[in-house]
């Protein structure tokens, strides 16, 4: 079959043929329908090889949604062509974390060598994968595959992010989203579906800013060396409730600092290499700084069933898997608008 690997320390993703995977016992075997192209890649693959904590060549992809294709020995409650999402964040499954459904945040998966499909273990930019264990299946349904792969990453740990900072996120408050790409304009749709808060939205292209403003943003800032002030300004001198940054760069997260308001969350989600200094007098008085994770498998469920409701639209632009290559090539440019996701079988 053909996947898209990242292959050696250093160089582009490439299209290659791997042998077909089988599923073991307890595995499930999908025919991918679709797998996102996530900024999260981009910055792996340009880790030094020191950094990189799984083996090369690694088949890409840690967003996918497949048909169920086969079931390895003693798999039960799925059937052959189910539609389902892919919760990525593997954990052990037992520790106590795992068993409130936060895998994400699993106890053993460093040291038992579980990672995630697509950052360790072969990914869904595949035209078939495996999934090591059906809990990590939830069934879509009727929801289009294309639409909702990205919801598994882009729309779940956006979800995450806010859902810890809802009792601030009353009538009133007001959330800045910086970055409003893949996690960033789901986030924005998020804010707005889950909240009453003011929604202002960085980025630093205009193009960037017609989607913001497009999916909810009131109010969308370049996002410049000016960007600070002009949020000051926005919220009265106040700053803002929640931040979250979906960037991570130090510019960014300088910027996420300084526009935080007096007991606000300021959430660090984009994983550009940033840190904010906490310490007194460093940041307002009383606000948190935190930089959580993906997202649990019941938050993937919620995130779902917002799908279902119709109250999240994750605008996508769809590649062929030869085309991976080239959308990886988009992405690190900055040249889409949304989510990139490649079909691996269509
Ligand atoms: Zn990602
Ligand atoms: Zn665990």
């Amino acid at each position: 079959m053909k996947a898209v690997q990242y292959r050696a320390v250093g160089e582009a993703p490439e299209v290659v043929t791997v042998p077909d995977p089988e599923p073991g016992p307890g595995q499930v075997l999908l025919k991918v329908t679709a797998a996102g192209v996530c900024h999260s890649d981009i910055a792996v693959m340009s880790w030094p090889a020191d950094q990189i904590p799984f083996p090369l060549p690694l088949t890409l992809g840690h967003e996918g949604v497949g048909t169920v294709a086969a079931l390895g020995d003693g798999v039960h409650g799925l059937s052959a062509g189910d539609s389902v999402a892919v919760y990525g964040p593997w954990g052990c499954g037992i520790c106590v974390n795992c068993a409130e459904g936060k895998e994400n945040y699993c106890l053993r998966a460093k040291e038992l060598g579980i990672m995630p499909p697509g950052l360790g273990a072969p990914g869904a930019m595949a035209e078939y994968m495996i999934v090591d264990d059906p809990r990590h299946l939830v069934p879509i349904g009727d929801l289009d595959p294309v639409k909702t792969v990205s919801l598994t990453d882009a729309g779940l740990t956006p979800y995450h992010a806010i859902k810890r900072s809802l009792p601030k996120l009353v009538p009133g408050a007001t959330a800045v989203v910086i970055g409003t790409g893949g996690l960033g304009h789901v986030a924005i749709q998020l804010l707005r579906a889950m909240t009453a808060a003011r929604v202002i939205a960085l980025d630093v292209t205009e193009e960037k800013l017609d989607l913001a403003r497009a999916v909810g943003a009131h109010e969308a800032v370049l996002s410049d060396e000016k960007a600070a002030a002009r949020v000051m300004e926005l919220t009265g001198g106040l700053g803002a409730h929640v931040v979250l940054d979906f960037v991570g760069a130090p510019p960014t997260v300088e910027t996420a600092g300084a526009v935080a308001r007096v007991d606000g969350d300021v959430t660090i989600v984009g994983i550009g290499g940033g840190a904010l200094p906490v310490g007194f007098g460093t940041l307002p008085y009383g606000t948190s700084v935190s930089a959580p994770y993906w997202g649990s498998r019941k938050e993937l469920a919620e995130v779902l069933d917002l799908a279902h409701a119709g109250a999240v639209d994750v605008h996508v632009e769809t590649y062929s898997i030869d085309e991976a290559p080239l959308a990886y090539e988009r992405l690190h440019d900055g040249k889409v608008n949304g989510r990139a996701v490649i079909l691996p079988n269509g």
